[in-house]
């Protein structure tokens, strides 16, 4: 389990290294994604709060990278932190993102990024809920939900 040490250490000292990179032109990310998508992801944008339509989603299944289809995070450790964002406590995988100190605003944020494609996510704060106490704090716009089959 990552906690905020973890986090720290990896924006300081490197990144962990992903599985598979995907790299494209950002005209060829400008004609897959949709203008809100490619704002957010690879202009570094910020949905508006409660606009998501992931927000409220509680479904059982997985959030993956809206550019590259990376698994990110699965409804298991999603929660509900009341900011207007979907929020999370940890990565489905160590690996699976990316961080690096952000100074833009006038604040010290931690940026989180696909570590595949470095599409931007969100950022990540110390406030989250035990045992981790991470909150990642990420853009709808960035992830799409594989719903889980329902076998009946
Ligand atoms: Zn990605």
């Amino acid at each position: 389990m990552l906690t905020w040490k973890d986090i720290i250490n990896f924006s300081v000292n490197g990144n962990p290294k992903p599985d598979r990179r995907v790299e494209k032109p950002e005209a060829e990310w400008k004609a897959q994604l949709t203008p809100e998508q490619f704002r957010i992801t690879r202009e570094k944008g910020t949905e508006r709060p409660h606009s998501g339509a992931l927000c409220t989603a509680y479904e059982a299944g997985q959030y993956n990278c809206v550019c590259c289809d990376t698994p990110l995070f699965d409804s298991t450790i999603k929660f509900n932190s009341g900011t207007g964002w979907p929020s999370f406590t940890q990565p489905i995988k160590e690996n699976a993102i990316k961080y690096e100190k952000d100074s833009s605003f006038g604040m010290v944020r931690v940026e989180v990024m696909c570590n595949t494609c470095d599409a931007h996510l969100g950022h990540v704060f110390p406030d989250g809920p035990e045992p981790s106490g991470l909150r990642y704090c990420i853009n709808s716009e960035s992830m799409t939900l594989k719903k889980e089959k329902v076998n009946d």
